[in-house]
């Protein structure tokens, strides 16, 4: 979708990042080409399906497929595409006991338009072959199982499986910003999301010994390996706040303890954020999903950083939050019941419509506020976070 001078240097970025991604499985050769990425193992006992749906989860990656590359004659492509449709078989052996039956179509794809032959010609060529090969296929255009995929270039690719990525740009293209990561469902999802869209992603998690328990922390960065998976990995800066959240409960009025403790975070993670360069802060919030999440109450957080918040989770409803987080894979964890630092200190009634010159007030009354801070962000202790 790219164009103009970006394109090289993303297209660079997402070769280096697919190499990086499956160096695990063996050595690989990137090649760049127009609109298409190929990976050639350079070892015979490469892992070839592992390694397919580590790429598809590369952000920048629409689709990864194993394929087999042969040269343009039409003998070797029908020869290629038996020995993939043998593969596809092999693989998914018939369900009834006749030996059953494929639907199956082959398409063509031609990215050198001078090629001789048009793309519904080696279609169907191949395709008569095909049948005359496997008794088991039949031909159904409209819901074929099995998707024989030719792609014509200065060689010859074939295909029938195709991995789904989460497409996206090359991570590292955008800057780098500061999640606010709880042990909840929404900020791990927020976090893929941004890093989904090129944004290096560092996080912050405010933690209250002893009145939240070292299982909470151990599951914050259980979280965080999740998120290493498809980020390559993830430091995360671990805040002592009880200190923070206890000046806060001693000294304002206890409805304005959800904003005040909110902002309190804010400052923290923007102290964090400048020495880590980062450029921006991230947070799972969406409107009106709790007293705290109000335009006023939004607005009213923004005003404790210089640095944008992007929340981009805000006009998501939480059955698609939590769809989104079974997809990514942190929703199993995240619904673990462990105890987060705001729900100990949590108001009966907090302010939903906060006005920021009380709640200023309020944070006037903290001894120290400043003190606080700092003490809280040089407390932190970074952890860099691999994927598990
Ligand atoms: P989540 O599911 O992400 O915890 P939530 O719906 O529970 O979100 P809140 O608890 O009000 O909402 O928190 C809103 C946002 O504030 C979170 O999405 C997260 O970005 C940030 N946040 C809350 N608690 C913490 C924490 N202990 N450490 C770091 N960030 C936090
Ligand atoms: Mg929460």
């Amino acid at each position: 979708m790219l164009k103009g001078l970006n394109r090289r240097s993303f297209e660079e970025k997402l070769a280096a990042n697919l190499r990086r991604a499956v160096s695990a499985f063996g050595r690989v050769s990137v090649t760049i080409t127009q609109g298409r990425m190929f990976l050639e193992p350079a070892d015979p006992d490469f892992d070839f399906e592992a390694a397919v749906k580590k790429a598809a989860d590369v952000f920048g990656v629409v689709s990864a497929s194993p394929a087999w590359r042969t040269a343009t004659d039409q003998d070797s492509i029908a020869a290629c595409a038996e020995t993939a449709v043998r593969a596809y078989i092999t693989k998914h052996p018939p369900a009834m006991p006749d030996g059953g039956r494929y639907p199956f179509k082959v398409e063509t794809k031609r990215q050198n338009k001078s090629y001789p032959r048009t793309s519904p010609e080696i279609s169907r060529e191949t395709g008569e072959y095909l049948l005359s090969r496997f008794p088991e296929l039949t031909v159904d255009v409209n819901h074929p199982q099995v998707v024989v995929f030719i792609e014509v270039r200065e060689y010859a690719y074939v295909y029938t499986d195709r991995s789904e990525g989460f497409g996206g740009l090359p991570l590292g293209t955008n800057g780098k910003a500061l999640l606010l990561l709880s042990g909840g469902i929404d900020s791990p999802v927020a976090g893929f999301m941004m890093a989904k869209r090129g944004v290096e992603v560092e996080a912050v998690h405010f933690y209250s010994y002893p009145y939240t328990s070292e299982r909470s922390k151990e599951k914050v960065l259980k979280l965080a390996a999740i998120l290493a998976g498809y980020f390559g990995r993830l430091k995360v800066h671990i805040v002592p706040f009880t200190d923070a959240q206890l000046a806060v409960r001693d000294n304002c009025r206890e409805e304005f303890s959800t904003i005040v403790m909110r902002r309190l975070m804010m400052f923290i993670a923007d102290a964090i954020a400048r020495q880590s360069g980062s450029l921006a802060l991230v947070t799972g919030e969406s409107m009106g999903q709790v007293a705290s999440q109000t335009i006023l109450g939004l607005s009213a957080t923004d005003r404790a950083t210089d640095f944008p918040i992007f929340r981009p989770l805000i006009g998501m409803d939480k059955h698609e939050i939590v769809e989104y987080a079974r997809r990514i894979g942190t929703f199993e964890t995240s619904i673990l019941p462990y105890e987060d630092c705001c729900t100990v200190f949590t108001p009966k009634h907090p302010k939903t419509k906060p006005k920021l010159a009380e709640v200023e007030a309020e944070e006037a009354r903290i001894p120290d506020l400043a003190g606080l801070v700092r003490a809280a962000a040089e407390g932190a202790e970074s952890v860099l976070v691999r994927p598990d």
